[in-house]
C-alpha cells in the first residue's frame, strides 16, 4: 500500500484539449460555474467535454466533509448563492444538453442541507431547456426526510444518490456517512418522487471490499427500489487519499453487471473508469427503454 503501481492498460483515457473541451471549459469560468470533473479530478474529463457533457457542481467549491476518497476542496464553505441555478440552466441552455446532470458538495453547514438550491436549479433547467433530462446526485442530507422531499417535488428525471462503498469500510472511507440511512434516502426518494422518476446509486471498487460484499450492497439497492447503479475503479486523487487496493479487472466489472440485470437493475454501467456520471445520458435512455 502507498507505493506507486503503474496503472493497468484499461484505465487509458483521452487527454483533454479539442476544440469542445476549449469551450465547455470557457462556458464554466464565464457563468462562474463550478464541475465535479475539475474538482474530483475526473479521468474522463476529455472524453465528457469533448462530447460536451459535464456534471456541475452547487453550493460551490468547498466541502464540510472530508471524505478520503475524494479530491474536492475540504473546509469552512461560502455563502449561499442564489444566483447559481439561474447561471446552471444558462450553461445547460448555451451547450445544447439533452441530459444534465447535476451535483453539490456536501453542505452540513445548512439546515436543509442545500435542497432547496437543487429544486430551484431543477425548475430552472425545466424552463431554460424543455425537453432536457434532469439527473440530481445529492448528498444524504443527513437523513433530513424533508430536504428528500424538497428535491422530489422539483422532478427531476433521476434522483441519485452514491453509497459509494460497503458497510465495512464506511468509517475508513465514509466516516461521516451512515449506510443505512443512505439507503433510507434512496426510499424515500422513490416513495415520494413523481411516479417514472428513476432512482441511482453507485459505488467504487479496488478500496478492499471482497465482490461478495459488492453483490450484498447491490442487492441492498435493489431491496430499495433503486433503477440503475453504477460500478467504477476507485482511483487515488492524491498521497492523502485512500491507497488502492487493487485494480478491478473489466472481466469482472462485466459479470457485476451481468448479476446486476440478473437482481432487476433497469441498468448497470459497470466498468473500469465508470463514474455516477460517465454516459449518464446513454444510462437513463437505456433504462427508460427496458
Ligand atoms: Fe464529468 Fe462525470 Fe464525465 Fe467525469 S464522468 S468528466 S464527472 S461528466
Ligand atoms: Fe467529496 Fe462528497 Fe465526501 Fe464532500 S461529501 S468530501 S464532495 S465525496
Amino acid at each position: 500500500p502507498g507505493k506507486r503501481t503503474r496503472k493497468p492498460p484499461w484505465l487509458k483515457v483521452r487527454a483533454p484539449g479539442g476544440t469542445n473541451y476549449r469551450d465547455v471549459a470557457a462556458l464554466m469560468r464565464q457563468h462562474k460555474l463550478h464541475t465535479v470533473c475539475e474538482e474530483a479530478r475526473c479521468p474522463n474529463i476529455g472524453e465528457c467535454w469533448e462530447n460536451r457533457t459535464a456534471t456541475f457542481m452547487l453550493l460551490g467549491d468547498v466541502c464540510t466533509r472530508a471524505c478520503r476518497f475524494c479530491a474536492v476542496t475540504k473546509g469552512r464553505p461560502q455563502t449561499l448563492d442564489w444566483e447559481e441555478p439561474f447561471r446552471v440552466a444558462e450553461a445547460v441552455k448555451t451547450l445544447g444538453l439533452r441530459h444534465a446532470v447535476v451535483t453539490s458538495v456536501n453542505r452540513d453547514d445548512l439546515p436543509d442541507g442545500g435542497a432547496i438550491i437543487f429544486a430551484l436549479t431543477i425548475r430552472e433547467i425545466r424552463k431554460a431547456q424543455p425537453g432536457c433530462g434532469i439527473e440530481v446526485l445529492v448528498p444524504d442530507f443527513e437523513g433530513n426526510p424533508e430536504a428528500v422531499r424538497t428535491v422530489v417535488e422539483a422532478a427531476p428525471d433521476i434522483y441519485n444518490h452514491n453509497i459509494e462503498t460497503v458497510p465495512r469500510l464506511y468509517p475508513r472511507v465514509r466516516p461521516k456517512a451512515k449506510y443505512r440511512q443512505s439507503l433510507q434516502t434512496l426510499e424515500w426518494a422513490k416513495a415520494w418522487g413523481p411516479s417514472g422518476m428513476l432512482t441511482k446509486s453507485g459505488l467504487m471498487v479496488g478500496l478492499g471490499e471482497t465482490i461478495e460484499e459488492v453483490i450484498q450492497v447491490m442487492a441492498d439497492l435493489r431491496d430499495s427500489g433503486v433503477d440503475i447503479v453504477t460500478i467504477g475503479q476507485y482511483l487515488r486523487p492524491s498521497n492523502w487519499h485512500l491507497p488502492i487496493k487493487r485494480y478491478v479487472r473489466p472481466e469482472e466489472f462485466a459479470e457485476l453487471k451481468r448479476i446486476g440485470l440478473e437482481m432487476g437493475f433497469k441498468h448497470v454501467e459497470s466498468g473500469p473508469l465508470v463514474r455516477s456520471s460517465y454516459h449518464a445520458h446513454e444510462q437513463s435512455a437505456a433504462a427508460v427503454c427496458r
